[in-house]
């Protein structure tokens, strides 16, 4: 039997939607005893039994539902269905077919909180993020290798939320198997190379941003591609050039591409290597450019430049709402000087990936920049993450992506 997490009157409500999380704020009283990881079983105020889910008592997130039938017994089994079901979730996606990158559990809206995997080739990275995921640790690595079939599964349980779960940073190998695929022997450090819509990218798992690697953007960098043909691409926060590189695969005229970081440059640089076939006698018509966007561009306009198609992709400035206002400006700034850059009719593909700025500000912020620049903008189309992000409707923080293809005339 369960220890009970009694709640607050009235504070079930958010459970009735089916949110997955609950607030310390809602919470009355722990009757029996948990640990950190260990299942609970939340209860109304009144009796009602509300859901199984994970008790993390370091948090201001008390709980994470596993499920809202109270019936659910939370063991291996559980964890393989769910694993096997986030996978099979994918199998059929016509935008994965064939994709050497994906995500395969997309935590929350995957019904697995604080459970993150993605898989690249044969390898696939885990990163568990809560005291439930933590606990579950062992069935969560099983599953995901019977469902996978991946001879390798490392951990990159590096993330800073980890600390609000009172849990220290974690990185290894879990599995490490030889392989048809990669040989013997293989060792961090060594690359990992993915192939995404014809582009080859090394993967670095071990201490690249996220998993490695910014899946969720790989449909919006196919459709980059698309809309690349003879343009003079601009794109910033290139990173290791995943945007880059299909705007050069699309047929792009040009590709200047700025980043803060000189290691991500370089890998961009390489990545580009393992592509000969984008650069053939074009090298002229690429740059890597080390520079801090927000200076960069107003270089750029100084200089008189202007681009075809400009991509704003920069880190999260929001990680919350209470960052919203200073990320609000620095969200402005960037595309004003991205219209300002732009030649009449030029495209821009914007986003931001702060959970604390939602599409509707998101939106008003670059209709304002729009507007500073003297120029009008129309939605092209809105732009999310990937396929293999869903987004469970009951969960809207997990629509932290959120994007924009704007004709700016
Ligand atoms: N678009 C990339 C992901 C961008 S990640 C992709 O699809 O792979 C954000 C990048 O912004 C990081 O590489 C980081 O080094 C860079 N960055 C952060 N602040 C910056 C700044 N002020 N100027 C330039 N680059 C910056």
């Amino acid at each position: 039997m369960s220890a009970l997490l009694i709640l607050h009157p009235g504070k079930e409500r958010a459970l009735f939607k089916r949110h997955p999380w609950l607030f310390d704020t809602a919470v009355a009283r722990l009757d029996g005893h948990a640990r950190p990881g260990d299942t609970v079983t939340i209860q109304a105020a009144d009796g009602r039994p509300l859901a199984k889910a994970a008790y993390s008592p370091h948090s201001k997130i008390r709980a994470r539902v596993w499920s809202f039938d109270v019936a659910t017994i939370i063991d291996h089994a559980f964890f393989k269905r769910r694993v096997a079901a986030a996978v099979a979730r994918r199998a059929h996606l016509p935008e994965l077919a064939g994709q050497q990158g994906l995500r395969l559990i997309h935590a929350e809206s995957d019904g697995l909180p604080g459970i993150i995997a993605d898989q690249y080739g044969d390898t696939a990275v885990v990163q568990l993020t809560s005291a439930g995921a933590e606990k579950w640790r062992a069935a969560i690595v099983d599953a995901l290798q019977k469902a996978t079939g991946c001879a390798r599964i490392y951990e990159r349980s590096d993330s800073e939320v980890r600390g609000l779960e009172g849990l220290e940073p974690v990185t290894g190998w879990l599995r490490n198997t030889p392989s048809p695929l990669a040989g013997e022997g293989w060792g961090e450090g060594e690359p990992l190379i993915i192939a995404e819509h014809g582009v080859r990218y090394a993967v670095d798992i071990v201490s690249g941003h996220k998993t490695g690697f910014y899946l969720d953007q790989r449909d919006n960098r196919r459709m980059l591609a698309a809309l690349s043909p003879g343009k003079r691409v601009l794109n910033c926060f290139c990173y290791t050039g995943g945007f880059s590189l299909q705007a050069l695969a699309g047929g792009a005229a040009s590709v200047l591409s700025i980043d803060s970081s000189q290691p991500a440059l370089q890998q961009a640089a390489a990545n580009l290597a393992l592509n000969p076939q984008l650069l053939a006698d074009r090298a002229h018509d690429v740059e890597w450019r080390c520079a801090n966007v927000f200076d960069e561009l107003r270089r750029l306009k100084a200089a008189g430049e202007t681009f075809d198609l400009i991509v704003l992709d920069p880190p999260k400035f929001a990680p919350s709402a209470s960052h919203a206002e200073r990320a609000s400006r620095a969200y402005k700034d960037i595309n004003l000087l991205g219209c300002k850059l732009l030649s009449p009719g030029g495209l821009l593909m914007t986003y931001s990936c702060s959970g604390g700025v939602g599409l509707d500000l998101f939106q008003k912020i670059v209709a304002a920049a729009a507007c500073d620049a003297g120029r009008t903008a129309r939605i092209v189309k809105r732009l999310q993450g990937s396929a293999d992000h869903p987004v469970d409707l009951a969960f809207p923080e997990g629509e932290y992506l959120k994007g924009l293809l704007l004709q700016v005339d």
